[in-house]
């Protein structure tokens, strides 16, 4: 497939020239030296624009940190840990450029060690620092880890907001106070009003909040995408780093031309080419499946938001005036598919994290108990869709949000496979895999193994969903309307075989309310099939 290449102009200014050179061959001052307080920085917490940044202020010292507990609580794709790593010490560097002081411990530091706090305790021995900063972590585990060293660190302590979402950690939580149901829509309302996006005065534009039902076309077979757009950085040596601290990471790479955005003008430029090529299509085929196009019209920008270097609400004001600058070539739909995504979704999302874990992260609803098969960590099974969506997930750290839940995610939750297997996978294989945004879509959205916290029922299909929207199917092994037999399309049984043997669970009062309602269908369906058939395909 071809790929487009971002090219890089010529540095004018120091910190253009910081940003450009080689990462690993820039010499990092590294001793901690007397200083008033140490600010920890994550690495998810790239937001330059955050108020830690406004003023330069000697007396504080930064702190970045390369360290065994990121690489390895999970295994993780190769992509990600050197996508993080890189955005990091890009990020240090540019502080630096900017008169901050930073002192970035790099995994082969042998001060280093494996445990966050460890480190922390020395630097702050060393700076002599009495106060000690950090921002709300995005994850569940990391804000213990840091509660626990804050109460007996002996400093006193700064916590800040990071200044990036447009909610606060427990709002989703107070706002269904008391309610079974957590209504994505009712919040992505409510977030509209907030942010006046889409908006004309009191109503949304359009008169219409959602467009939901435009977002589902099939693109016709020849249909070719515009290509993603790839950068091409030389990681080698930060590669090798990794490779010989023994990290064990998973998928392939090539680290001497990495493709994803590793600092803020590579993210905003990833958000121009979104607005100027894939918007326009963007709603459209948002649930569209095409054989060896692995991005289709998404933006691939979750890493640059997930990571802070792009702020959620700038990149829906971007999409929002590319709606304004051009509504005969982008249309409302396609703008309001994509900005629901973000102060939707992914805002929903983390409320519901904060408001449900660590419950959320041992729910298992069904009781799954099965391993999850060897092949999604190699691709090699006759199912074309499946092995389309995990090569593409092994070689490039992505996969597309249909693929995520209607690919690998409806065939995980068909066969019974137990949420921890699943949620594993998913935290380590994808560029933007962090706890907060994947455990609710894994264990939520795609397994249902919170009861329908997330979703109003199982996101669930047969082969015949697949093939409608897409082309996979013609060059499958495996025949999409066969129902049994060798060469039936795996999907058909397993729908079938999921659905009976869940019934008496979905019919219960531990599911969402109103969910019978909504799996009436499937039922009354399975219902009226003569008996061989039904026995056939549970067989
Ligand atoms: C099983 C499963 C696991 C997932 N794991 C992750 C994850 O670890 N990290 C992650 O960021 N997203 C995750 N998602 C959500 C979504 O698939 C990705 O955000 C999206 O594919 C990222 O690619 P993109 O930037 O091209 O997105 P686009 O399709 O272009 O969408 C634009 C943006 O909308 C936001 N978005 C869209 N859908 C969701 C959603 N359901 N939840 C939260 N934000 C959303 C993302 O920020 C995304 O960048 C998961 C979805 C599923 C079904
Ligand atoms: S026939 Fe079934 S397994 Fe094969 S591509 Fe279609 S849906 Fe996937």
């Amino acid at each position: 497939m071809s790929r487009v290449f971002a090219t890089f102009p010529v540095a004018k200014t120091l910190e253009e020239h910081l940003a450009q050179c080689d990462l690993l061959q820039r010499t990092m001052p590294t001793e901690p030296q007397a200083a008033r307080a140490v600010r920890l920085i994550l690495g998810d917490q790239l937001n330059a624009a955050h108020s830690w940044f406004r003023r330069v202020d000697p007396q504080v010292l930064y702190v970045q940190m390369e360290v065994r507990q990121e690489t390895d609580y999970a295994t993780h794709h190769v992509q990600k840990v050197l996508a993080f790593f890189a955005a990091m010490r890009r990020f240090g560097d540019a502080l630096r450029a900017q008169g901050h002081r930073v002192l970035y411990i790099t995994l082969e530091d042998a001060r280093n060690r494996p445990d966050m706090t460890e480190n922390l305790r020395w630097i702050l021995r060393e700076s002599g620092a009495s106060t000690f900063g950090h921002q709300e972590p995005d994850e569940y585990r990391l804000d213990e880890q840091l509660k626990a060293f804050a109460s007996a660190c002996g400093c006193s302590i700064e916590v800040a907001d990071t200044e990036h979402f447009l909610t606060q950690r427990d709002e989703l939580g107070a706002l269904f106070k008391g309610k079974r149901q957590f209504l994505m829509e009712r919040f992505y309302r409510v977030m509209r009003e907030r942010t006046g996006l889409l908006m004309e005065g009191p109503n949304p534009a359009g008169g219409q909040w959602n467009y939901d039902h435009d977002n589902r076309g099939r693109p016709p077979k020849t249909h070719v995408a515009p290509p993603p757009l790839l950068f091409d950085h030389d990681l080698g040596d930060l590669g090798i780093m990794i490779e010989k601290a023994g990290v064990k990471t998973m998928g392939s790479v090539d680290s001497a031309h990495f493709p994803w955005p590793v600092d803020r003008a590579e993210s905003l430029q990833l958000l121009d080419y979104f607005c100027t090529h894939l918007l326009p299509s963007f709603g459209t085929y948002q649930d569209a499946l095409m054989p060896d196009q692995w991005a289709l019209y998404h933006a691939r920008l979750s890493f640059s938001m997930n990571v802070k270097l792009l702020s959620p609400l700038e990149v829906c004001r971007a999409v929002e005036a590319a709606w304004h600058a051009d509504p005969e070539r982008i249309s409302l739909s396609q703008a309001e598919g994509f900005i629901r995504q973000i102060i939707g979704w992914r805002e929903y999302m983390r409320g519901i994290y904060w408001d449900k874990m660590p419950a959320f992260a041992s729910m298992n609803f069904f009781g799954h108990d099965r391993p999850l098969p060897a092949w999604f960590w190699t691709g090699r099974t006759h199912m074309a869709c499946l092995r389309d969506a995990i090569t593409g997930s092994l070689q490039n750290a992505y996969a597309h949000h249909i693929q995520r839940l209607m690919v690998t995610g409806n065939f995980a939750l068909l066969a019974g496979v137990h949420p921890d297997e699943v949620d594993r996978w998913y935290l380590g294989i994808y560029i933007d895999a962090i706890e907060w945004v994947e455990i609710t879509n894994t264990r939520g959205m795609s397994q249902f193994a919170d009861g329908g916290i997330v979703g109003t029922k199982p996101y669930t299909s047969s082969g015949s969903y697949l093939n409608k929207q897409g082309h996979h199917c013609g060059t499958c092994f495996y025949d999409v309307k066969q129902r049994t037999g060798p060469k039936a399309c795996p999907f058909n049984a397993l729908y079938w075989h999921f659905h009976a043997r869940n019934r008496q669970r979905l019919e219960s009062d531990d599911a969402r309310p109103g969910m019978m309602v909504r799996m009436g269908m499937v039922y009354r369906t399975w219902d009226k099939m003569d008996p061989a058939t039904r026995q056939a395909l549970l067989d």
